[in-house]
Order: C-alpha cells, then structure tokens, then sequence
C-alpha cells in the first residue's frame, strides 16, 4: 500500500488547532454517554494502541487523488452503509472486495485511466440519524447510531451508548484492514488471475456475457504486453487499496490523531481518506474544526441545500492554501433536483479557480420509502443521478472525477430495478442492511458498466 510522501505542495499547518478543539464547537449527531470517566478511559486506551493506516499510505492516496483531480486517474469509493460487526467474517470482506475489484477492472478498461480504488470500510461504523430518539409501542429510546456506540435490538440495554463499543470497532478494523492487506500481497488482485474474484452466481447474471468479455481483453493485452517487452508486466500485477470512513463520532478520531516522526503536523490514523457527512459540514460546527486540522486527503457530502456561497466558504476553511489531492466534494442531490442544484456550485468552484476533486454520489439523495415500509432506491435514479452528473459537469466545463456507492459483494434485495428489475415485492426476500439499502453485486457492476458507456458518448 504505501510509496513515499510525493506530495510537496506546500502549506501552511493552522497554528491555532489542537485535537481537542472541536470540543468548542457545537458537535451535532454524537452520542451521549452516560458515563463520562468510561469514555475518558477508552480513548486512552484508543490512543495507547498502534495505528491502523501510516502517514505515508496517506500521503501515497493524497497524491493519487491530485491527479485523479487532473483527470489522470478515477476514483472508486464503495462498501456498505455502515459495517456491522457481525459482518467481519472472511466472506464478506472478501466479497466486497471481489465487487470492487470487478467494478474497476470494467472501469479501467472502459475509461482507459488507471482507478483509484477506496473501500467504505475498516471504520465505517458511525451513523448521522433523522432523529436522536425513537418510539415503538409507547416506549422511547435513543437511535441505533451504529455499532461503534449501540445496538440495533430495541431494548434500552441494546440502545445506551456503550464507549467499550469504540476499542471493538478499532479491534474490527484492523483484523479487516488485515485480511484486506494479505489478500492483496498474496495476489488475491492478480489481474492475470481476475477469476480469483469471481463471486458464485456471476456465471447466471445477465452481465456475466459483457464482463466475461472484458476480463479476456484485459488478459490478452496483459499477454500482448509482455510478449513486447519479454517479461511479465509487474505494476499491474498489483493494486492499492485505501479506507475510508465518515468520521463522525469525534472522541474516536480525536483518538486516533497522532502526529508523525519525520512529517509535519497532525494526521487521523484510523483512516487514508475521512469524510464530513451532510448533516455535520456547518461552517461553524465541531465536525469542519477537526478536519481543517488534520494533514489526510479529506472529502464532504454536498447536499441540495448547500449554497455557492457557503461552498467557498467551506472550502476556504478545508483547504486554504489550494493542496492538490487534499479535498474532494462528493455530490448527493437526488436525481430530481440535481439539474436544479449542481450548476451553480460548479460555476462558483470554477469561477474562484477552486482545486478539488468532484465526486458523485447517487446514492443519498435518492432514499424512500415503499408502502410495505422498506427503505430503498431505484436503480433507475441512482442511473439517472450518476448521467447527469456527468452531463452537468461537461456543460460546466468541470470534471467529474469518481463515484461514491453503498455496495455490497453479496447477494441482497435492496434497491430495486436493475438487470433483474428487482420490485418491491422482492426487498423482503433477502433485505439485510441495518441503515441503508445497498446496490447488490450485479446492480453495483451494471453502473459501472453505465459509467463506462456514458464516458464513451
Ligand atoms: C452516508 O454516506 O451513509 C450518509 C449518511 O450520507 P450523507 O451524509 O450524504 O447523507
Ligand atoms: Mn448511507
């Protein structure tokens, strides 16, 4: 995973940040614990423990991520909505690390660009909720916020935020960044052995034709290339995998901000690549003073009411000397309002010659709910979402430069549409996520495909 900091952009290290200094701000969506001298202890226990990434990965990603902002490279960003610890069994990892690598192998084909490949896991535990409580038969108690603070069950046991959950997420993540770790160093991401990822069913899938086709043209010019130059083609033997995670619940990444020897200030080393979620970017909030101070490439939700004003304003805040690679903003509008709420954010960024990295994702803003009470997301939306924002951005004369999914590698009944246009009378069958529906297997594939197809045009 790692090559050396390339990145000498220089910066200025804010003076005026600490750590703890967004304990002065208003810190929106965070639990409250009970026991206050209980979470003290965890987090100098957190503190204490190695780190789970290295400065210099971090710097590795921060680079790839400048030139994916010079249209040089793609970015990939997928994994679940939130990680159960239940899910951290071989299985899933490695399935969710066969999807994505089946997605970018259909995307560097198709793009002709190398693709930056990060994982919405080893820390995805924390997540922002509608409200903090919840009623069910006359009782209320608070949210599930994620495995890292509670737990789903409604019983107040389940629900009272448990900071002990803190060091079992952190214990999770490592054995996750682990095995991700080995199975890239065994080979496991061998392009001369794509049918190490194949996932069971892909041999019945409708796509299974046109990815098949794709793997054996990757081959042959693997085996065209090495017949030129007599020996076997070694960088793309392998691929870099990063992490990334919403860093939402703050004494946890307070805990984890170490400084670095032989690197200038402060970096969060429970992840490459932290984002700011929609409902935690104010200005002023606890959220935007943590990341200003931390040396990782960082990336926030932009949502439909965010307006150009406030966008350079965020921006100034982020990334105030102009760092290549160090700041992406990810679109969610929805596929209905996108149209209505992009082209003035990209004028703007455009306008104050603004460096960052766009990303779309068409997930978020396409949420709802069928009458049978089931949380889902068309995949005609997610299509429509991800085409505009294509076409938005090449009007704009911006760039479009990655993708942010939920996904899965296993085989669920989540959004609905699709090569096997799932209805809604399909979610009960295998509906398995906690918090948000996920595109399945076959579903995540298909937009790559639509990806590819729309780059073409
Ligand atoms: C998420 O990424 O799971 C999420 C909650 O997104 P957003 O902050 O964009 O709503
Ligand atoms: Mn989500």
């Amino acid at each position: 995973m790692a090559t050396p900091d390339r990145n000498l952009h220089p910066v200025n290290l804010p003076a005026d940040w600490a750590p703890q200094g967004w304990r002065e701000r208003v810190a929106v969506q965070q639990p409250s614990y009970p026991d206050q001298g209980a979470l003290a202890t965890v987090q100098r226990e957190l503190a204490a423990l190695p780190p789970l990434v290295t400065s210099w990965e971090i710097m590795s990603l921060k680079h790839c991520l400048a030139e994916a902002q010079e249209g040089k490279r793609f970015l990939l960003q997928g994994g679940d909505c939130a990680e159960n610890f239940s899910d951290c069994s071989s299985e899933v990892i490695s399935n969710r690390l066969k999807v994505l690598l089946q997605m970018s192998l259909v995307l560097v084909h198709g793009l002709r660009l190398p693709v930056v490949r990060v994982g919405r896991f080893a820390g995805q535990y924390a997540k922002p909720r509608s409200t903090d409580t919840e009623t069910r038969g006359g009782q209320t108690l608070p949210s599930y916020r994620g495995d890292i603070i509670n737990a789903p069950d409604f019983t107040a046991e389940a629900r009272t935020p448990d900071p002990r959950r803190m060091i079992k997420a952190h214990a999770r993540s490592a054995m996750t960044m682990n095995f991700v770790r080995s199975l890239i160093d065994g080979g496991f991401a061998d392009l001369h052995h794509p049918e190490y990822w194949s996932l069971g069913w892909v041999g019945h899938s409708p796509l299974a034709d046109e990815y098949h086709r794709m793997v054996s043209s990757i081959g042959d010019a693997v085996r065209f290339m090495e017949t030129l130059s007599g020996e076997s083609v070694h960088n793309i033997n392998r691929v870099d995998f990063y992490t990334s995670h919403e860093a939402l619940l703050l004494p946890y990444e307070e805990a984890q901000t170490r400084q670095v020897p032989r690197q200038w200030g402060w970096f969060n080393l429970s992840t490459h690549f932290p984002w700011i979620g929609m409902r935690t970017a104010a200005l002023d909030g606890a959220h935007v003073e943590y990341f200003r101070g931390i040396r990782n490439p960082v990336a926030v939700k932009i949502g439909p009411s965010v307006t150009p004003d406030q966008l350079l304003k965020l921006i100034d805040v982020l990334n105030p000397d102009d760092e290549p690679g160090r700041l992406s903003l990810i679109h969610r509008m929805g596929a209905a309002h996108i149209a209505d709420k992009l082209p003035a954010l990209l004028d703007a960024v455009k306008r104050d010659g603004r460096r960052v990295l766009w990303i779309c994702d068409p997930m978020h803003g396409n949420t709802e709910s069928t009458s049978n009470g089931y949380k889902t997301r068309r995949f005609a939306n997610i299509r429509s979402e991800v085409e505009q924002s294509f076409d938005l951005h090449a009007a704009a004369g911006t760039r479009l430069g990655g993708v942010h999914l939920e996904l899965t590698g296993e085989d669920v009944t989540e959004c609905t549409g699709g090569a096997r246009d799932l209805t809604d009378a399909d979610l009960e069958r295998a509906y398995r996520s906690t918090v948000d529906p996920r595109l399945n297997y076959e579903q995540a594939l298909e937009t790559a495909m639509l990806i590819v197809r729309k780059q073409a045009q």
